[in-house]
């Protein structure tokens, strides 16, 4: 039996996860689950798991949990300290899928037990590649991508050395307004901004994608993780999104991964690894689908991808500040405090304000400072978008 985490667990890289694991319940034995305010969902498939403990983030709905869970034998906790704390517990394959900055200290403290780290939680490459990469060196722990692109990259790689690669090419779907003229993009709202036209996901990563800020921060994914320089990386708009990434060598030879747009494809890869094994995923028929389309990325409808490349440029903790701010920035536009183009304005805003502060960004990389360049981005962002 192998012994697995999954934080993040009510959303939809986790409930995909459970699905997985579902189909095999014999070869599992679930430690912890972890979720944010659905408690039922929660509580639901603790039981259903006979998981060892169930943590939600919010400490105001421990008691909720407590309630859902009594008499079932599943331990409660709750809180931030409670998510590492679970974390710490042995596992042999942990699934990063929280969103956002808060899912960085529980995978740093998966990888120091050693347990092999499937990421979903692309942010914690933004925000702190090299801390990850080194606590994952460290404790001879493995670290397992599983964006769909990366997962795509990484099955490129099987059998390769990385210097044989000479670029790589990473798809986008364009999101909601791929087809919009630009001078409607400022009045885009929140609600047109949550509907993907192929991929069922989350509402923030959704809306990220339709502002190109979630291949932003997969290209910058790509260069932490893989190693790659930043010219090596590029991106392509795929309106289908069924090829992934593509591989490029010094032969001229480009390896694509295919597949249809289901996160368990990527998900199941990593659970599996390094074996293979069937998976409920649809079986393409490229018959039917008869073309698939690519385009150049046009920097001024998608100015995200810019901004990608101006943080690796300046390196350092930029990466953080660059998540934060966008993070913030998008929760003010779904507050409706901001308009949609204003996202990337007060990114680019926060990134230049903060990197005047001396000393900041090339501050060494630790969990604190992390959090400090993290914390002033966000008050930073705050700040800005009340004075406007
Ligand atoms: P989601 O919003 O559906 O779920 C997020 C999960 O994190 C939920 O369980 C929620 O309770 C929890 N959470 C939210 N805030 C938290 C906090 N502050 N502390 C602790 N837990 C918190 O998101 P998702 O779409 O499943 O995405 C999860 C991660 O996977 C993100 O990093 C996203 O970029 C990445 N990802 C998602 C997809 C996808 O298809 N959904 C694809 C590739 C990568
Ligand atoms: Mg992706």
């Amino acid at each position: 039996m192998r012994r697995v985490s999954i934080f993040g667990a009510t959303g939809s890289i986790g409930q995909n996860t459970i699905d997985l694991i579902r189909r095999a319940p014999e070869e599992y034995d679930v430690v912890a689950l972890t979720g944010g305010s659905n408690i039922a969902q929660l509580a639901k498939d603790a039981i259903a798991l006979k998981a060892d403990i169930a943590v939600t983030a919010y400490p105001e709905k421990l008691e909720e949990l407590q309630r859902a869970l009594a008499g079932s034998g599943v331990k409660t906790a709750a809180g931030e300290m409670a998510l590492a704390e679970a974390a710490a517990r042995p596992a042999d394959w942990v699934m990063s899928a929280i969103v956002g900055a808060a899912g960085l200290k529980p995978g740093i403290v998966a990888l120091e037990q050693g347990a092999t780290l499937a990421l979903a939680n692309k942010e914690s490459l933004v925000c702190a590649g090299r801390l990850l990469l080194g606590t994952a060196a460290r404790s001879k722990a493995r670290i397992l991508p599983v964006d769909s692109e990366h997962s795509a990259i990484f099955q490129g790689l099987v059998g390769e050395e990385l210097s044989a690669v000479e670029r790589i090419l990473i798809t986008a779907s364009g999101g909601a307004f791929r087809d919009w003229p630009l001078e409607d993009l400022a009045k885009a709202t929140v609600e047109q901004a949550s509907t993907h036209p192929n991929w069922d996901m989350g509402q923030r990563i959704t809306i990220d994608s339709a502002s190109m800020f979630n291949k932003a921060m997969e290209v910058i994914e790509t260069r932490e993780f893989f190693g790659v320089d930043p010219k090596q990386i590029e991106v392509l708009v795929h309106p289908e999104s069924l090829v992934h990434a593509l591989v490029g060598f010094q032969d001229g030879a480009l390896m694509a991964h295919v597949g249809a747009a289901d996160m368990r494809h990527a998900i199941g890869y990593a659970l599996h690894w390094p074996e293979r094994k069937p998976l409920p995923v649809e079986r393409l028929d490229l018959t039917r689908i008869g073309q698939l389309n690519f385009h150049a990325p046009d920097d001024q409808r998608y100015p995200a991808l810019r901004l990608a490349r101006e943080t690796m440029a300046r390196g350092g903790l930029m990466g953080a500040v660059f998540n934060a701010a966008k993070e913030r920035a998008l929760d003010h536009f779904i507050a409706g405090r901001i308009g949609f183009l204003d996202m990337a304005d007060l990114t680019e805003w926060v990134m230049a304000a903060l990197d005047r502060e001396p000393g900041l960004i090339d501050a060494s990389m630790t969990l604190d400072s992390v959090a400090h360049v993290d914390h002033l981005a966000r008050m930073a962002a705050d700040e800005r978008v009340t004075r406007i």
